[in-house]
């Protein structure tokens, strides 16, 4: 057995036996892991509101050869703002639920763990929910190499001039007018079109930090477009329906 130190933020549990729970964890220093939290659904046990779903947490860790036990845990941060608005719970479990199928077992990654609690930050304190759920998703598709090379034809390689039509199919194919036109396929299944403006808030947000998110200013068009679109490029990646989007959906 040895004990390790480490900040994680609780992206899941669920439950096991009379009294304990398993504890879905993302620390940087060692990526998604799995934890028994001994006695967690006891009243009066000492975990009681601390291994909560969204809390960033200092956590003591027990490993040994069966896996991870939580022996201590403080809240670092609660988001009790979002707690307590119905809306940007549940966005924020529809980002923990994207983040937890994306982020893989046990891979460290610093940059994940800033993007996640960054963006509930962001979300907690700004709440513009639309632009941080979209600039997240646009992020952790580009850390995961899943972003779709957005400047050119997918099908001719030509790079995309201001005067062009970008089109977008549901697998995510991005093409021009011209091979759309060649390609019955491709005229048959197009979504959605992509706008210069789109695109370049796309190419934008996948570089850009908290700060200078919470700078842009776009439409509520604008906003629904670019929606329409990184969800397409989300699901094709996943290839899988999200619960919490579901849920999202039938509430709004
Ligand atoms: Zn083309």
């Amino acid at each position: 057995m040895r004990s390790i130190q480490t900040t994680g933020i609780i992206i899941g549990k669920r439950s096991f036996g009379e009294h304990d729970q398993f504890v879905n964890i993302f620390s940087p220093d060692l990526g998604k892991i799995d934890a028994v939290a001994k006695g967690a659904r006891k009243i009066t046990g000492s975990f009681t509101g601390h291994l909560e779903t969204l809390n960033i947490c200092k956590l003591q860790l027990h490993k040994s050869s069966r896996g991870y036990t939580v022996t201590e845990c403080r809240i670092e941060h609660g988001f009790n703002k979002i707690r307590n608005s119905l809306e940007l719970s549940m966005i924020a479990f529809l980002l923990l639920e994207i983040f937890s199928k994306i982020a893989q077992t046990q891979e460290q990654s610093v940059e994940l763990f800033n993007l996640i609690t960054g963006t509930l930050t962001g979300l907690e304190e700004n709440q513009n929910a639309d632009l941080y759920t979209g600039a997240f998703k646009v992020k952790i598709l580009n850390m995961s190499g899943a972003l779709p090379d957005i400047s050119r034809c997918g099908s001719c390689n030509r790079r995309w001039t201001e005067a062009d039509h970008i089109n977008l199919n549901n697998e995510g194919h991005i093409f021009c007018d011209g091979c759309g036109n060649q390609s019955t396929e491709n005229r048959l299944t197009q979504k959605a079109a992509i706008t210069w403006n789109t695109m370049k808030l796309i190419h934008f947000l996948s570089s850009s930090n908290q700060k200078q998110i919470q700078k842009i200013k776009i439409s509520k068009k604008e906003t629904a477009d670019f929606k329409i679109i990184i969800d397409i490029f989300l699901h094709n990646y996943m290839a899988c329906e999200l619960k919490s989007e579901k849920i999202y959906a039938g509430m709004k």
